[in-house]
C-alpha cells in the first residue's frame, strides 16, 4: 500500500520569517495528515530549510529544491548531501523542469545525485515530464521513458523503493492549464511500466505523483488515480489556507 503524499514546492519564494510562520501554522495538519495515513511536505528554498526544519513537526517532511552529488570541493554556489543531514534534511527534488530548463540539470546529473542521495539513506523526488511542443507531438511518452530510465540507470530494485518520481507536464506548471486526470493516470501508470523495466518488483512500491497546476478544487481528482500516488504542488503550496485545502480535500 503507498502512502499519499503530498509535498510543496515553493520555488524561489519566501522569506525565512514567512517560512517559519507557516512551519508553525502547519504542526496541526501534520497531526491530521498522520492520522489519515497522509504524508504532508515542503520544499523552502536553501536559505529555510534549517528554519522548517526546526519550527514544523518532526512528521513533516522537509525537502531541498536540488544538491550536488560531491561531498565537497570547489563547486561555487552549490550545497552537498553532507550539508544537508548536519540540519536533518532527507528529501531532495532533483530534475524539476525548471532546474532543466535554467540550470542544464540533466537526467544523467540526476542520476548521479539520487545515487549519492540514495547511498546517503536519502530520499530523491526525481521530476519527468513533456514540454508543450512535445505533448502536441505526441512524444509525451518517448520523453519520460528517457528521462526515467537514464534517472534510475543503475539503481537496484532494492534502493529504488524508497525513491519518489513526479510527472509534471512542462505545460501544466504554474499555467493553471491542467493535465487532465485521464493523462494524468495514463502517462503514471506509463511511468510505473517504465520503471519495472529498469528497476522491477521495485516499480509497485515507488510513489508517483502528479505535478502541475494541482488546487484544493482539483487534487482529489488526481489522487483517486490508481497510479497516482500524491501531488507536487507549487503555487498553491505557498499559502497555509490553500495548503490545508489541499490536504483537507484528500481526507
Ligand atoms: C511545481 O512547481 O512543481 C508545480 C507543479 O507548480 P504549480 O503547482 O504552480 O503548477
Amino acid at each position: 500500500m503507498r502512502k499519499k503524499l503530498l509535498l510543496g514546492n515553493w520555488k524561489m519564494n519566501k522569506l525565512a520569517s514567512e517560512a517559519k510562520e507557516f512551519a508553525i501554522a502547519s504542526k496541526p495538519l501534520v497531526a491530521l495528515a498522520k492520522s489519515n495515513k497522509i504524508e504532508l511536505g515542503v520544499a523552502p528554498t536553501y536559505m529555510s530549510l534549517a528554519t522548517v526544519r526546526k519550527y514544523s513537526a518532526k512528521a513533516m517532511i522537509v525537502a531541498a529544491q536540488n544538491v550536488h552529488f560531491e561531498e565537497k570541493g570547489a563547486f561555487t554556489g552549490e550545497v552537498s548531501i553532507p550539508m544537508l543531514k548536519e540540519f536533518k534534511i532527507n528529501w531532495v527534488i532533483l530534475g524539476h523542469s525548471e532546474r532543466r530548463t535554467y540550470d542544464n540539470e540533466t537526467s544523467e546529473k540526476c542520476n548521479a545525485k539520487m545515487k549519492a542521495l540514495i547511498a546517503n539513506d536519502m530520499i530523491p523526488v526525481y521530476c519527468c515530464g513533456e514540454t508543450l511542443a512535445q505533448f502536441e507531438a505526441g512524444e509525451t511518452k518517448a520523453v519520460v521513458k528517457e528521462q526515467i530510465e537514464k534517472g534510475f540507470e543503475g539503481i537496484s530494485e532494492e534502493q529504488a523503493k524508497k525513491c519518489v518520481v513526479a510527472y509534471e507536464p512542462i505545460w501544466s506548471i504554474g499555467t493553471g492549464k491542467n493535465a487532465s486526470t485521464e493523462i494524468a493516470q495514463d502517462v503514471c501508470k506509463y511511468i510505473r511500466k517504465v520503471l519495472k523495466g529498469v528497476v522491477g518488483k521495485a516499480a509497485s512500491k515507488i510513489r508517483i505523483l502528479y505535478g502541475g497546476s494541482v488546487k484544493p478544487e482539483n487534487i482529489k481528482a488526481y489522487l483517486s488515480c490508481p497510479d497516482v500516488d500524491g501531488a507536487l504542488v507549487g503555487g498553491a503550496s505557498l499559502k497555509i489556507d490553500s495548503y490545508e485545502g489541499l490536504l483537507k480535500n484528500i481526507l
